[in-house]
């Protein structure tokens, strides 16, 4: 991005009139307003599940210090479990917080602003609302959608996309337009896609596909929801996933799997997979997941990495060669899943890093756990589960599932019951309170 100083902005204004002025943002040259601190400062920029957890642990380990979280949002909201409002089980309510509650029960500082530019040299980075100068820098920005998977390029094919089928994976507007869509959906094919590569919430797709077949079953819609899969059987808790599509749904959900999508045409509905092309009437097209583009601008990234992930030491999550800046969350390179609970517990790790580093120490790796569970019936409500934790195979420089990974296919009122049990236990822990 290009920076704005007081005299480009000049030579600007000098040369073009306002409505011709190129597309750069105006950055104010000021100091953001934060609260005078003594001691280390740690910004956090990133208000997901991961900078939220690093916030909070960070000040657990070390009361002393000063940690501000930089979010672009103004409130929170919760992407785990909100397949369960695309079928009225929960509310957009019960997953909307305030990030003014977590920063008060964590004691740091939130500041709503939108990061732009980092500077490493004079660990600054700047926003909307002034520079920030860090000592320490985390960087949690989350994912984006590289539409270029599924052969859309065109920008306004995007757009469109974007706007009436978007693959609610990143932000509430996506899984508002989903909820509306659902509600005025009468009859036809309601497509679905699970994405290439490690992509976000791997269980995802194949637990909205039930839910929104038991939506189709409850209102008793004529419609049918079809599942695009380039793998051979679901990414997680296979078993499980294709009993529910058979035993409950039966020919309710169509399962297309070892199949591509290869172009999506979203003026005329029509979606192109390396077998077939049919027309569709909704739907939630998830093309492949990329880190943030923030992490490419700063340049952050691997360079080897398709999915334009940081270039991080694993196991202390700093960029290669700079120990005051860290990675975290779904743009980490580590093939672990993309999900919450990973980066809280990757968060924990992450917090003790920094605190010891600080005074000079160091802590050793702890494998992050992931833990998902998946709704997979509504009437009664019964889910499924995956647990997963991690180890380096040093011998053959890779990560491996760590012995007493499991995933448990029997769906169960149990589970389900676990579902929100799990759920309101985290909110709880990051906001305060709970609203299920
Ligand atoms: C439908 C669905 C169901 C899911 N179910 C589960 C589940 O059951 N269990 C589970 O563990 N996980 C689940 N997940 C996955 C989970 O939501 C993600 O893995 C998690 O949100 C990743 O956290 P993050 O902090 O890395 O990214 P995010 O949560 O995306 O947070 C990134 C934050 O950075 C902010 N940001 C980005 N750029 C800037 C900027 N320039 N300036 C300021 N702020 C910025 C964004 O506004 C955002 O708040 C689910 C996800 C979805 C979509």
């Amino acid at each position: 991005m290009e920076r704005v100083n007081r005299r480009k902005f000049n030579s600007y204004i000098a040369s073009a009139t306002l409505s011709t002025l190129p597309l750069v943002s105006i950055i104010p040259s000021a100091k953001a307003a934060l609260p005078t601190i003594k001691g280390a400062h740690v910004v956090i920029v990133g208000g997901g599940w991961s900078g939220l957890s690093i916030a909070k642990y960070l000040m657990q380990e070390n009361t002393e210090l000063n940690v501000t979280l930089v979010e672009r949002r103004k409130s929170f909201f919760s992407l785990p479990l909100s397949n369960l409002w695309l079928c009225g089980l929960l509310s957009f309510s019960n997953l909307t917080y305030r990030f003014e509650d977590a920063a008060k029960l964590g004691k740091y500082v939130y500041f709503n602003a939108e990061v732009s530019e980092l500077d490493r040299g004079r660990q600054r980075i700047q926003t909307d609302r002034g520079w920030i100068d860090y000592d320490i820098l985390v960087l949690a920005p989350g994912v984006e959608y590289d539409y270029s998977s599924i052969g859309v390029t065109n920008l306004t094919a995007i757009t469109t996309l974007k706007e009436n089928y978007p693959a609610g994976f990143v932000s509430v507007k996506e899984q508002q337009i989903i909820v509306k869509q659902l509600q005025s959906f009468e009859k036809g094919l309601f497509v679905l896609t699970a994405p290439q590569g490690i992509y976000r919430c791997a269980a995802s797709p194949y637990e909205r596909a039930c839910l929104i077949a038991a939506l189709f079953k409850k209102r008793k819609i004529k419609g049918k929801v079809i599942l695009i899969d380039s793998r051979a059987e679901p990414a997680v808790n296979s078993e499980g996933f294709l009993s529910a599509f058979e035993e409950l749904y039966g020919t309710t959900i169509e399962y297309m799997n070892s199949t591509t999508v290869e172009g999506v045409d979203p003026f005329k509905n029509i979606l192109k997979t390396d077998f077939d092309e049919f027309k569709f009437e909704g739907g939630a097209i998830y093309p492949r997941t990329r880190a943030a583009r923030m992490i490419e601008r700063f340049g952050l990234h691997d360079p080897k990495n398709h999915q334009f992930e940081a270039n991080i030491d694993p196991f202390n999550y700093n960029f290669y060669g700079d120990d005051k800046v860290y990675i975290a969350g779904d743009c980490r390179p580590m093939p672990f899943s993309k999900s919450a609970s990973v980066a809280i517990s990757e968060g924990r790790h992450i917090a003790k890093v920094i605190a010891a580093r600080l005074e000079g120490k160091s802590v050793k790796w702890v494998t992050p756990v992931s833990v998902c569970y998946s709704m997979v019936n509504s009437l009664p409500e019964e889910a499924i589960l995956s647990r997963s934790s991690y180890q380096f195979d040093k011998y053959n420089n890779q990560w491996r599932f760590k012995s007493g990974s499991k995933a448990y296919n029997t769906r169960s009122k149990i589970l389900g019951r676990e579902t929100y049990a799990w759920g309101s236990s985290h909110l709880k822990n990051l906001f305060g309170s709970k609203k299920f």
